[in-house]
């Protein structure tokens, strides 16, 4: 048996275990850099793919895109060096204490984004979810999965006159649902013609409304509103590239730009300055909102005395997500609690981190300077696109995995200097990594991906 003090750092590293809670784009960055040094890293996903927001946020027309970022993750979680543990939940399946107490892993890295959406906050509003009410998650996830034959989420309809209650570049997206889904219907119905998603979003409604020579009216369509609580220039569709007053003043030029080209292209109507306070209902059923009017002063919404009512018998809230609270973890508001002057160690543990913006709440999208300076050199170049989503996400993620790589690097300093576990501990790890994963089901990485990625649409139409 070799002496302790001969082993390699290579070797030391190895005896280390890291839990990392979350696969995605944060946590299999730190996963590829922890791996780099051959420390060995269980990877705890709730979900059966550990794509995060690429696979349940974005809209499935973002498939490039989403194939692109989850083949990066893919490589990076099939080392060697990884156990994936999928289809468990800290916090529900295993509480957050065990991890840290009772397996024996030198550090616990947390990095499980944002997937509880921002509440309405309006009294008793909840009692429609899903009768009414839809929360952009959920939304999202039934749109990208609704055409698999093993569905078994929420089933949706889109409707008439629906409200949705937003303003970033996500509900952006929610509109482009609403509206193909409309169009999709009406034209099949109408004109008896199955045109697939991709074609509408891809062509525009207004486009294929001039394609079969027909308008919103003849096809019994009225379309939602996008009801923002400030103007369109303060949508936070593109950050201005620094703080000077001239590049804030061209950000909002583009932003107002971007929405304007949406709403064209996708024929949705838009209400600025305006909140929801309050909802109509009618025997227990969702009737509309009512809204009250704010004016912005030094950039401080206020609200005015003017109110008034939407009838529809549909909302969607799209006001963003925030992490889930997992319990014995301390949270300020939204975001986990971290210690003092730290940008990842998590306040209240020692060698517990947090990385990925959702989880630490540092550096939200409208900060994002990079995708700032990208967009303008794209309006320089006169080549606005209207996928300002993909623009963003991939300058984001990509800030995202710059912060992740930071912060590591650091954490492995940190976790270096621990003492190594004991033979008897690694063994008892190693058992206990191979029942969970027995009873879900996995065997490996790449065997377990190709049977749990669903059929794909864009390979069905
Ligand atoms: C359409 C869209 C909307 C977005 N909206 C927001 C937003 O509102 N706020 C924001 O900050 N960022 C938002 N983003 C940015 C997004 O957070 C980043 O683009 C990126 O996905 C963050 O990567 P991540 O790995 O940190 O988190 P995610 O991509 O969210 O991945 C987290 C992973 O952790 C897993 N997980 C979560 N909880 C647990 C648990 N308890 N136990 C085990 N596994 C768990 C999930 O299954 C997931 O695989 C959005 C992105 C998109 C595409």
């Amino acid at each position: 048996m070799k002496n302790a003090e001969n082993f390699t750092r290579n070797e030391i590293n190895n005896k280390h275990f890291i839990a990392v809670i979350g696969g995605s784009v944060s946590g299999s960055e730190a996963v590829n850099l922890l791996t780099d040094q051959n420390f060995r890293v269980v990877v705890f996903d709730m979900n059966e793919l550990p794509y995060g927001k690429l696979e349940d946020g974005l809209p499935n027309w973002h498939h490039n895109l989403r194939d692109r970022q989850t083949t990066v993750i893919n490589e990076k979680l099939s080392h060697k060096n990884v156990y994936f543990i999928p289809k468990t939940k800290i916090g529900r399946d295993i509480t957050f204490d065990e991890i840290k107490n009772d397996w024996g892993f030198s550090s616990v890295i947390l990095a499980n984004g944002a997937w509880k959406d921002r509440d309405l906050s309006i009294n008793n509003f909840n009692k429609f979810i899903d009768k009414g009410l839809i929360y952009q998650n959920a939304l999202i996830y039934w749109f990208n999965h609704k055409h698999e034959n093993n569905y078994k989420g929420p089933k949706y309809t889109m409707k008439n006159n629906a409200i949705v209650v937003g303003g970033g570049l996500a509900s952006l997206d929610v509109m482009k649902i609403i509206m193909i889904e409309l169009v999709q219907t009406a034209i099949k119905n109408k004109k008896g013609v199955a045109l697939n998603m991709f074609y509408i979003e891809k062509k525009g409604i207004d486009a294929v409304l001039a394609e079969f020579n027909t308008n919103l009216e003849a096809l019994e369509i009225e379309p939602p509103v996008l009801v923002y609580r400030r103007n369109a220039e303060d949508m936070p569709l593109k950050s201005p590239i620094d703080d000077t007053l001239e590049n804030i003043e061209k950000a909002k030029v583009v932003s107002k730009k971007l929405l304007e080209k949406y709403l064209e292209k996708y024929m949705f109507k838009f209400i600025p300055t305006s909140t929801p306070i309050g909802y109509l209902e009618e025997n227990d059923t969702f009737k509309g909102m009512v809204f009250q009017k704010m004016k912005s002063v030094n950039g401080k919404l206020i609200p005015t005395a003017e109110t008034f009512e939407l009838k529809s018998e549909l909302l969607i809230s799209s006001i963003g997500s925030i992490p889930e609270k997992i319990e014995n973890l301390t949270y300020q508001g939204d975001s986990l609690k971290l210690k003092d002057q730290s940008e990842y160690s998590v306040y209240g543990y020692s060698n517990v981190f947090a990385i990925g913006n959702a989880v630490t709440g540092k550096g939200n999208i409208q900060e994002s300077k990079q995708h700032g300076k990208q967009m303008t050199e794209k309006i320089i170049s006169q080549h606005l696109t209207e996928d300002a989503l993909e623009d963003w996400l991939m300058v984001y993620n990509k800030e995202i995995t710059g912060q992740v790589k930071k912060n590591v690097v650091s954490i492995i300093e940190d976790i270096k200097n621990l003492k190594v576990p004991s033979e008897k501990v690694i063994l008892a790890m190693e058992s206990k990594i191979a029942n969970l994963q027995k009873k879900v089901g996995y065997k490996d990485y790449e065997s377990w991906i190709k049977e749990h990625t669903p059929i794909r649409i864009e390979n069905m139409e």
